[in-house]
């Protein structure tokens, strides 16, 4: 308690050589706000301390806080990640790593003005939302395309538009919540639509659709259960079917895909994934999905379809509030337009990180070990290196229960242990995502960026050089 008397003023902090330093960097509202809440800090955890410390400890306890939170806000909140986890898209990581095209439209139109909302030809008012129209008709089949913030804002916008204050049916296998809390039943209820449940969990018949169909009736709706598989004894209605069911009684289908493939090629074996191409030829009135996962783009809900349908949601007031921003179609136009004309494979990292042949991960691999062990020559805290066939994975609530094989290295620490060698690459800069199997730390390379190998070596060396005390 006698030591809050002793802690320091505002003013003497400001007069310490250090913090004047600062306030010649930063600005000084903002250093006399840092030291304020720098010093109440210090007075909380003094608050039960007995012992008594001096005034100029006290003053260097200040100066260590102001130091971390000065570096900490002017580092920025976001940091460079590694993903070394194999899973390609991970939604914690911030999902698909945009191609170069994608970024130099984007950073081109972020830093001048452009025609977002103006016709150049006519000189006159133009439509956000017809930039990317045209390349999505072509790249998908559909007649017409519509863009919002994200996937759970367009099943919102298609069912608030299709089906507010009336029924939509949905089966009880694909009542689905996907990470990040979507969950159909709530987002269906705060679009004003009034769920109706068939059929049961395992099992759902077309004659189940059938025998709900009413006045009420809407609109009929397929989600894809991204994120989980039930395996067994199960039946769910083929979407040709559902198709059928909705022309006969004059319904329209939707279908919320969750992750949108222009890229079915066959040999990367992952062909129960339906692709959009696929929805739209099989006649559904709506469909919906990301332009993050598998498409490889950035975060954007796209729907296409049924013109009529579309138009209604254009007009819709809530598209207003979940409009898309210039950035984001720039980024998704330019990741686009490498489906249509340029070349998947080698320009969208998404695409590139999983077509990776067995050979090519491989030489990845033994590319990084040899690094590693270049990099580690002589350091004692590495017990072993060794390079090791592993699981990789697509994420972002695609191909729940499908493995890809993959390529890596498995580390050994001896100095320092397992848990304190992932968190000084956590906090390194670019902080490095590892997995771990038992004492092991795993390293996958499906999912390094070209660079990263070398960062990664320095930043393995740099652990096992600490001298063992954070
Ligand atoms: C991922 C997913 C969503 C949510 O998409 P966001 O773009 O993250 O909003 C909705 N439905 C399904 C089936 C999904 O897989």
């Amino acid at each position: 308690m006698n030591n809050l008397k002793n802690i320091p003023s505002i003013d003497e902090m400001l007069k310490n050589e250090r913090i004047k330093q600062l306030i010649e960097v930063y600005q000084r509202d903002f250093m006399v706000d840092v030291v304020r809440s720098a010093t109440e800090e210090l007075r909380r955890e003094l608050f039960l301390k007995e012992e008594k410390i001096k005034k100029e400890k006290l003053m260097q306890a200040i100066l260590v806080k102001v130091e971390h939170m000065v570096s900490r806000l002017a580092g920025g909140s976001l940091k460079e990640v590694i993903n070394g986890t194999g899973v390609v898209l991970h939604t914690n990581l911030g999902r698909a790593p945009l191609g170069k095209g994608a970024i130099d439209y984007m950073v081109r139109m972020a830093s001048s003005y452009n025609n977002l909302e103006f016709e150049l030809e006519k000189g006159e008012r133009g439509e956000r939302y017809g930039h990317v129209e045209e390349v999505l008709t072509r790249l998908t089949g559909a007649e017409a395309a519509l863009v919002v913030n994200n996937n759970a804002a367009a099943v919102l916008l298609g069912l608030n538009t299709l089906a507010r204050e009336r029924e939509v049916i949905v089966s009880r296998g694909q009542l689905v919540e996907i990470g990040g809390a979507f969950r159909i039943p709530e987002v269906m209820k705060l679009s004003g639509a009034r769920l109706v449940e068939v059929g049961t969990t395992n099992k759902t018949y077309i004659s189940d659709f059938a025998a709900a169909i009413n006045a009420e009736t809407a609109l009929l709706f397929a989600a894809h259960t991204s994120n989980y598989k039930i395996l067994g004894f199960t039946q769910e209605v083929p979407l040709e079917e559902l198709v059928k069911l909705g022309q006969e009684k004059e319904l329209p289908v939707m279908q919320d895909l969750g992750s949108g493939i222009f890229y079915d090629k066959d040999d990367w074996g992952l062909r129960e994934e339906p692709a959009v191409k696929r929805c739209v030829a099989a006649g559904v009135d709506i469909v919906t999905f990301s332009g993050d996962k598998l498409l490889g783009g950035p975060q954007a809900g796209i729907i296409v379809g049924k013109k009529a349908l579309v138009e209604a949601m254009k007009k819709n007031q809530l598209t207003r509030a979940l409009r898309v921003d210039k950035l984001t179609i720039a980024a998704l136009e330019g990741t686009l337009l490498e489906y249509l004309l340029g070349s998947p494979k080698k320009n969208i990292p998404v695409i590139e990180m999983l077509a990776l042949s067995r050979e090519e991960l491989r030489e990845k691999a033994e590319r990084l070990l040899e690094l590693l062990e270049m990099r580690t020559e002589g350091l004692s805290g590495i017990r072993q290196l060794k390079l090791v066939e592993l699981e990789d994975m697509v994420g972002g609530g695609a191909y729940p229960t499908y493995k890809i094989p993959g390529f890596g290295v498995e580390i050994e620490f001896s100095q320092p242990g397992l848990e304190k060698a992932a968190k000084i690459l956590r906090l390194g800069s670019p902080a490095l995502l590892t997995r771990r199997q038992e004492d092991k730390m795993l390293l996958s390379v499906r999912t390094l960026l070209p660079g990263d190998e070398i960062k990664v070596a320095d930043l393995i060396a740099g652990v096992v050089q600490e001298k063992g005390d954070i």
